[in-house]
């Protein structure tokens, strides 16, 4: 609720109601994000005249996150700061909607869970009532997040309004080719096969868009720790279903992946890992996945070739 009410405030902070908040111009704009899915998608949406850097780079777990004084430091001396909310950054979300909802002379309007602009209908919600925040893995969602990051960039430097139309057409036409690419390749796996199994439950809205049974180890953060229950579970569906492959994720370690393996084994089935997926975080350089877009475009790859 406290989400709801902390963005429901935005638009009457973008229409001016309760003050926009002043920023230094003519020099460049400090925007700090908290991962390189919402960085990437916002450097290509500004001119030079804005600066975008993100805390936590690659293979870095933003459910653990813990924020060093510099990170601190950052986000005070930050013109604005775009995180995702809906819980993702653990610790770090704390401190983020702790100076929302601190009193005057705060920088509360300065920092933004942008994921929290899409409709509660739109989202995906756990047995727990939370609310799943890896929206990225759904390119069409993503999509609308980026127009959010558009209309926020707008409402701080109203100046610039021209150029951020003109690069968001062709940054959503070229999603839009993404997206269609990962349905392609999705499509390519037998109906039967279409059960991603992966360490913790990230793809819970990359399943509901290009149609893929998910099913993760842990739950919906690395914080909670996965069940026998839970595994066993698991390792009954895989074998009488001949699932060929599960996944391990860049940021998670991977024994409960194991466990599923030595399960499965155990009932005569000959489970591998399909490769290595890109959940909450993007690659190191060399690893094709980069950048948020490279990230969803190499999971589909690999979910492609394991399970067909
Ligand atoms: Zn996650």
């Amino acid at each position: 609720m406290k989400y709801f009410l902390l963005w429901s405030c935005f638009p009457l902070w973008l229409s001016g109601c309760i003050g926009s908040p002043s920023l230094p111009s003519p020099h460049s704009l400090q925007i700090l994000c908290t991962t390189e899915m919402i960085a990437g998608p916002l450097r290509s949406l500004v001119g030079s005249h804005v600066q975008v850097s993100s805390l936590m780079g690659a293979g870095v777990d933003p459910h653990l996150y813990k924020p060093s004084p510099t990170d601190v430091q950052r986000i005070l001396d930050a013109d604005l700061v775009l995180y995702h909310g809906h819980h993702l950054e653990g610790r770090m979300g704390d401190i983020l909607d702790h100076g929302n909802s601190s009193g005057p002379g705060s920088k509360r309007h300065h920092y933004i869970a942008i994921s929290e602009s899409i409709p509660q209908a739109r989202l995906i919600h756990s047995a727990a009532e939370t609310v799943d925040p890896h929206l990225w893995m759904d390119i069409s969602l993503w999509i609308e997040v980026i127009q959010q990051m558009k209309e926020v960039l707008i409402s701080i430097d109203p100046e610039h309004v021209a150029e951020y139309e003109k690069s968001l057409k062709p940054l959503v036409e070229e999603l839009t080719r993404l997206d269609a690419q990962v349905f392609d390749l999705i499509a390519k796996i037998p109906e039967s096969r279409r059960i991603l199994v992966t360490a913790h439950d990230a793809f819970g809205y990359f399943g509901r868009r290009y149609q893929l049974e998910v099913m993760g180890i842990q739950g919906i953060s690395t914080e909670s720790e996965a069940s026998i229950d839970r595994v066993n579970r698991l390792v009954e569906t895989l074998s009488s279903r001949k699932i060929p492959a599960v996944f391990v994720e860049s940021t998670v370690p991977e024994r409960n992946v194991r466990a599923l393996i030595e399960g499965c084994a155990a009932l005569g089935h000959n489970l591998k890992i399909g490769g290595v997926l890109f959940s909450d975080a993007p690659g190191p350089a060399g690893s094709g996945a980069e950048r948020w877009r490279d990230m969803v475009l190499q999971n589909a790859r690999v979910i492609s070739e394991a399970l067909r």
